[in-house]
């Protein structure tokens, strides 16, 4: 949704919310010297500079500085080599999150932070590409369409044994394979596999509740923890009927594959109330 954002300039940058009639100030909240719009705020700001250079990305800004619009960033980022690319995309949505706290008055991550951040990221992206290839090559592993009032969602998590550190992601497609939403996120503090799994399937289901689908067929790679969140009074249904005030059914279709159903009304009423959370 991010990168959609952007290659459509539609990223409530200051321009853009003085553009749509918002009364507000135009300059950078990062340098406050010039005006925010996109341009400015990932390729031309002083502080942006200073993270492009710390990853030694400077000839990748350079290039992009020189794009035209929002369409044209995306797509050159689209023709870098993959590792790169994926780089340049986490670091922007990274840039984009710390610009947000800034904005709402905390202070700037440092370059360091920001380049710790982006290499989790990388690291955790790339498990799990790893890991979907090597699913994919299963013929048993290859996704399924649900019917074609549902949703599926994919949901997959990693876990380190020695930092106790966890990251969890997932793909929401139609039942046409279209990719509606993707999302990505770390755990400071986790267990084991198991207990990342379930956190990750949780986080996965709080955002696609918040995007209002309410008829969902998940998928997770881990037939405990399926068997775990169907179970009589499971904490993952009474966090999410916490979290949304609604009543929702979960059942277990077999062992690695549940069918939720919703409440449809809360659609409008999360919709509102979007947490800006990290999601690419
Ligand atoms: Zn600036």
């Amino acid at each position: 949704m991010f990168i959609w954002r952007l290659a459509h300039n539609s990223l409530p940058v200051k321009r853009n919310l003085a553009r749509r009639g918002i009364k507000t100030e135009t300059a950078c909240p990062l340098c406050f010297r010039l005006n925010e719009d996109c341009g400015h705020l990932f390729f031309k700001c002083k502080k942006a500079k200073q993270c492009w250079r710390a990853m030694n990305l400077e000839h990748v800004r350079a290039d992009l500085e020189l794009c035209k619009s929002g369409e044209e960033t995306v797509a050159r980022i689209l023709n870098l080599e993959q590792h790169e690319q994926n780089r340049v995309f986490i670091w922007l949505w990274r840039w984009w999150s710390a610009r947000n706290k800034a904005n709402d008055g905390s202070k700037l991550a440092t370059v360091s932070d920001i380049c710790s951040s982006v290499s989790f990221y990388l690291l955790e992206l790339e498990q799990l590409a790893t890991n979907c290839k090597d699913k994919a090559k299963s013929p048993s592993a290859r996704w399924r369409p649900p019917p074609a009032d549902y949703y599926k969602i994919n949901v997959d998590a990693s876990y380190h044994e020695v930092s106790k550190q966890g990251g969890w992601g997932f793909v929401a497609r139609d039942a046409n394979d279209i990719f509606l939403e993707g999302g990505a996120g770390s755990f400071l503090h986790v267990a084991d596999a198991q207990q990342a799994e379930t956190l990750g399937v949780l986080r996965s289901l709080e955002r696609i509740v918040e995007l209002g689908m309410t008829r969902i067929i998940l998928e997770t790679d881990s037939s405990t923890v399926g068997r775990a969140i169907t179970s009589p009074g499971n904490i993952i249904c009474q966090l999410l009927q916490f979290f949304t005030g609604r009543s929702l059914t979960i059942t277990l279709q077999d062992s690695m594959l549940l069918e939720i159903l919703m409440d449809r009304e809360l659609y409008s009423q999360r919709q509102a109330h979007d947490k800006n959370l990290l999601f690419i």
